[in-house]
């Protein structure tokens, strides 16, 4: 537990949080400043930082909570879908230090955009640098 993380407070109960899910490893609850109604946050219990910090384990528990939780907070929310994803790291713009994946539902016409604006201008990549690029990510798994 990180002493002055809002996530860790509201996995011990010292924080105030609208629980939806409670697990001895994984805790789901709504975001305080929601994007949507509905909007949930899915934590490991231990304090980790970012994806590369979990143990595979806990990676497959927070996963699988996203996945029975999704269509739930979906139909809770009378969604026509949902974006599901992680701010991984604060170049990525996660704000809480404590991995939470978000599940945002999201309507027809809500005037939002689609998760690839979130990167900004697309890169202009030829097929050798695409070529290059899957060769350093095979190498470094
Ligand atoms: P991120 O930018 O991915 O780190 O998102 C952090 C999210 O946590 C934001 O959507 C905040 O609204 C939300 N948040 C921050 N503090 C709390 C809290 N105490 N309870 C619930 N949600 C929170
Ligand atoms: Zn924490």
């Amino acid at each position: 537990m990180s002493n002055d993380c809002p996530f860790c407070g509201i996995v011990a109960g010292e924080i105030p949080g609208r629980i939806v899910h409670e697990t001895d490893d994984v805790t789901a609850f709504l975001d305080a400043n929601p994007l949507a109604p509905g909007h949930t946050l899915v934590v490991p219990n231990d304090h980790h930082e970012r994806l590369d910090d979990l143990p595979e384990k806990l990676a497959r528990e927070v996963f699988a909570v996203l996945h029975q939780l999704t269509p739930a907070v979906e139909a809770a929310a009378d969604a026509d879908g949902s974006n599901v994803a992680f701010n991984n790291g604060p170049a990525a713009g996660q704000e809480v230090p404590h991995l939470h994946g978000h599940i945002i539902p999201r309507f027809d016409d809500d005037g939002g955009a689609p998760i690839h604006v979130v990167a900004g201008n697309r890169p202009d990549l030829t097929e050798d640098d695409l070529d290059a690029i899957a060769e350093d990510i095979r190498n470094a798994r």
